[in-house]
């Protein structure tokens, strides 16, 4: 039976500091991946809602209180929101689990430790200096200031909305900008509830908007608006391509968190049972849907058959049912289409010849409800080169690829178009240090995976994307340089000449 839309909790968009209806004043549903019905009405925002949100990111950015404010109280104000996140950390969670249907043992956590953005970029806004420059021109001061970008117009994917949020939010408001998000069409209601939070820090109206609605529709315009300085994109490449084309004609900055196809290699000095445990955390940990995603699982030769035994034994005992129970392991694939897709490319790779010696299908046990469950699903005998090991299918399913030696482990984890991540397990240290040289992926873990924190940039190589998140360095990337010269001489020498 259908939901009726009178019990569904119904959202309005935040823009210019007021909570507003889209102008189409349409809506559309969001669904409970756990249940498979919908339970919120979000606004259908279009190219006119995309243009107020960026009309009135663009005033308050040049008029009103935030240009104003100097970078310590935008640090404070960052802080107050921080602390406000921290505050509703269990709230937000479960928004993000009914939305998203991630576990709420691990968004009860991760809503908390978001909060550690804005502590870390309010922190860091009052210590982004320029330099005075040893000139070599007589009677010349010249310095450089680092300044704000104007209006960011930020794009996000549904895997982590808050968190993903999170990353793009306090350095763009701790380097002195103002943004305009437009979250997933399949999980916006998480990033409405942190403006409530944005209200009551009191960061002024205007500075965080938020518009709803679909890629084409809001997400373009976005793009396109001549007002926008900078796009911050997560999502996938296919995506973050024809953004970064658009960007281009606007001379736009961009920054692309986009997907990958995460090798982690088993060498047979692994310590096993860790390395089954870090396995499963790469691949079966948030369904798999998360771009650092250990899809391809290498292992030597020499451990291969012992290896996948122990794994298969283990990833089998994972708990799938309600993501709002503390003891499930596994939860439900966020929306239909990626649903859909998890299991095209499981029919795929049983085309492509791979063996399926865990799951293979959709998950049917009662404890899964009328959810949208895929079984946590293990190949093996896949070729690099099959479909299965080189495009990201964002779900519980992995590919076991045997090697030989280092040389053929770095080769075949280095021959796809992705490099976000990679993950090692060995208990040599030479081959720990030769490993994290040669792959190429914005992080390497040894003998872990899946750790990402404030402090530590976070990116990709080749399609992977480009720029990075979190960690010191990045702030910059939401701000440009300004040089500024000024004579103390008495007189303006020859002006046919370049001084
Ligand atoms: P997606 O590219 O389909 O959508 C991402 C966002 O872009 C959504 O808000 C969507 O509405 C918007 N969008 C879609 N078409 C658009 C268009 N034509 N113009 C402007 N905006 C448009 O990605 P998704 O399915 O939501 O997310 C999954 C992808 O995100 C995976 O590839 C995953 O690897 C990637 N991801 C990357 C990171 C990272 O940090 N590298 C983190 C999380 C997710």
């Amino acid at each position: 039976m259908d939901t009726p839309a009178s019990t569904l909790a119904r959202y309005k968009m935040f823009i210019g500091g007021e909570w507003v209806e889209a102008a189409s004043r349409e809506h559309f549903e969001s669904d409970n991946p756990f249940t498979g019905k919908p339970w919120a009405l979000i606004p259908k925002g279009g190219a006119q809602d995309a243009d107020r949100a960026v009309r009135a990111a663009h005033k308050a950015f040049t008029s009103g209180d935030w240009p104003k404010l100097n970078p310590s109280k935008r640090g404070a104000l960052l802080r107050k929101l921080g602390d406000l996140v921290v505050e509703k950390s269990k709230f937000l969670a479960e928004v993000e689990v009914r939305d998203n249907g991630k576990l709420y043992a691990e968004m009860s956590a991760q809503t908390a430790y978001m909060a550690q953005w804005y502590y870390y970029y309010g922190g860091l806004a009052d210590k982004i200096e320029g330099h005075v420059i040893p000139t070599d021109k007589p009677e010349m001061l010249n310095y450089t200031r680092y300044e704000p970008l104007g209006v960011i117009a930020a794009i996000t994917p549904w895997n982590s909305p808050l968190l993903l949020t999170a990353w793009k939010l306090a350095p763009a408001l701790a380097a002195g900008n103002t943004v305009v998000f437009k979250p997933s069409e399949f999980t916006s209601a998480s990033v409405l509830e942190l403006m409530k939070l944005i209200e009551q820090a009191g960061i002024p109206p205007g500075v965080v908007n938020v518009v709803t609605g679909f890629g084409a529709d809001v997400g373009m315009p976005l793009v396109e608006h001549p007002l926008v300085s900078k796009v911050a994109f997560t999502g996938s490449d296919r995506t973050g391509t024809l953004i970064y084309q658009t960007a281009a004609r606007g001379m736009k900055r961009v920054s692309m968190e986009l997907g990958g196809k995460s090798p982690n290699i088993v060498f047979d000095d692994a310590h096993m049972e860790n390395a089954v445990k870090g396995v499963v955390s790469g691949i079966f940990a948030a369904t798999g849907q998360t771009c650092i995603a250990g899809s391809r699982l290498l292992v030597q030769e020499s451990v291969h058959d012992a290896f996948v035994e122990k794994l298969v034994a283990f990833a089998k005992t994972a708990k799938m049912g309600n993501p709002m129970s503390l003891d499930t392991q596994v939860g439900p694939v966020t929306n239909p289409p990626q649903y859909q897709k998890i299991l095209d490319y499981i029919d795929i790779a049983r085309g492509e010849g791979a063996k399926p010696v865990l799951g293979g299908g959709k998950a049917t046990r009662p404890e899964c409800g009328g959810g949208w469950f895929v079984e946590p699903t293990i190949f093996t005998g896949v070729r690099n080169s099959m479909r299965i090991a080189q495009e990201e299918v964002f779900g519980p399913v992995l590919a076991v690829i045997p090697f030989r030696d280092e040389e053929e482990a770095v080769a075949i984890g280095n021959d796809v178009v992705y490099g976000l991540a990679a993950g090692v397990w060995t208990q040599s240290m030479r081959r720990s240090l030769m490993m994290a040289e040669r792959l190429q992926a914005g992080t390497v873990w040894v003998n872990t995976y899946r750790a990402v924190s404030y402090l530590s940039p976070f990116g990709g190589y080749k399609r992977s994307g480009l720029g990075r998140e979190s960690g010191q360095e990045m702030i910059k990337d939401y701000m440009q340089v300004k040089s500024v010269w000024i004579s103390t001489a008495t007189e303006v020498p020859n002006p046919f000449i370049l001084r």
